[in-house]
């Protein structure tokens, strides 16, 4: 990990220049770029000021009133990034209920990929709501480079996925923008848990029919959709749909793993931490313990988001 690190510091960001150094590092370190799908970060000013946002919005106040609930700069997360090797981020933004708090939190989001556009990756938050203004928030957005809008919390937001007059323009704007859309995603059954909310695969199902050609990522191994791709005609409504780990060892034994693969396949899955409330070595060690094949591994850890990002290295 020290020698990764060294390596990144000393060849700009990850990018061995020369062939020589590129397959010294490829054989020193195994060279699996890490891409963690599911990471999220609060300005300053709102780990400062925690009670008051947890007053003015719900789901701020559901993930975020336990004073144990931890809260990351993007600082902090590049220093944990440092710390285990995760060569790129996702910085998800949050389920705001306001337009308002969209706009000011997909602030910190452009800051912070504008500061570190090597190491993250930034998704915005809209409140689909707001109609007109959601578009241009979506429009403001892809202008400054974010890839995607999510963590969707259509439960909290108080969205409902099939409402054609709202879902619509809004999912147009993500397609003429070919922005991803990542959304929570939660079992009907199990433990209870803060956030874990009511966005289970019989809500999701029919608004992945809805939009075909979306591409979108399920959190939390989609709430257990994934079983239901055992239905040949839903395995192929959900050619576009993939699935982020986050959480994972709060929600799932480690078995899911290899159970999920064999029901969609390894390039449908997206190594993702849900930094911080699960460190990202922690999800990164039950990964690397996995009796995975490396190839399998390498999708997941960088592989699929690779692809789905437009990442290219060389
Ligand atoms: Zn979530």
């Amino acid at each position: 990990m020290r020698l990764k690190r060294w390596l990144r510091k000393n060849q700009n960001s990850h990018r061995l220049s020369s062939p020589a150094l590129r397959s010294f590092g490829e054989s020193c370190y195994n060279a699996t770029m890490i891409i963690d799908f599911h990471t999220h970060v609060f300005s300053p000013q709102i780990k400062k000021n925690r009670s008051r946002y947890i007053d003015s919005d719900p789901c701020f106040a559901i993930l975020y009133s336990n004073k144990e609930a931890k809260l990351a700069t993007t600082d902090e997360l590049i220093a944990s990034m440092d710390e285990y090797g995760v060569d790129i981020s996702v910085i998800l933004n949050h389920g705001w209920a306001t337009h308002e708090l969209c706009v000011e939190t997909n602030n910190y989001i452009l800051e912070s990929i504008a500061h570190y556009p090597k190491r993250l990756i930034g998704f915005g938050a809209v409140q689909p709501h707001s109609n007109e203004a959601a578009i241009a928030e979506v429009e403001r957005c892809a202008r400054g480079g974010i890839k995607g809008i999510g963590e969707l919390r259509p439960d909290v937001q108080l969205l409902d996925l099939n409402d054609a007059a709202v879902m619509e323009p809004f999912i147009e704007v993500l397609r003429k923008h070919k922005l991803i859309l990542h959304t929570h995603a939660s079992e009907p059954v199990g433990h209870q848990y803060p956030g874990k909310g009511s966005i289970t695969p019989d809500i999701l199902y029919p608004f992945i029919t809805s939009f075909p050609d979306l591409t979108i990522v399920c959190a939390h191994w989609g709430g257990g959709l994934p079983f239901y791709a055992l239905m040949p005609e839903v395995k192929k409504a959900m050619s576009n749909v993939f699935f982020d780990t986050a959480a994972s060892p709060f929600l799932y034994s480690p078995q899911v793993y290899n159970q999920v693969i064999q029901l969609v396949g390894s390039d449908k899955i997206l190594f993702g931490s849900d930094f911080p409330v699960v460190g990202q070595g922690r999800l990164l060690k039950e990964i690397s313990s996995l009796d995975l094949p490396q190839e399998t591994k390498r999708l997941i850890l960088s592989g699929n988001a690779q692809k789905l990002l437009n990442i290219n290295i060389v």
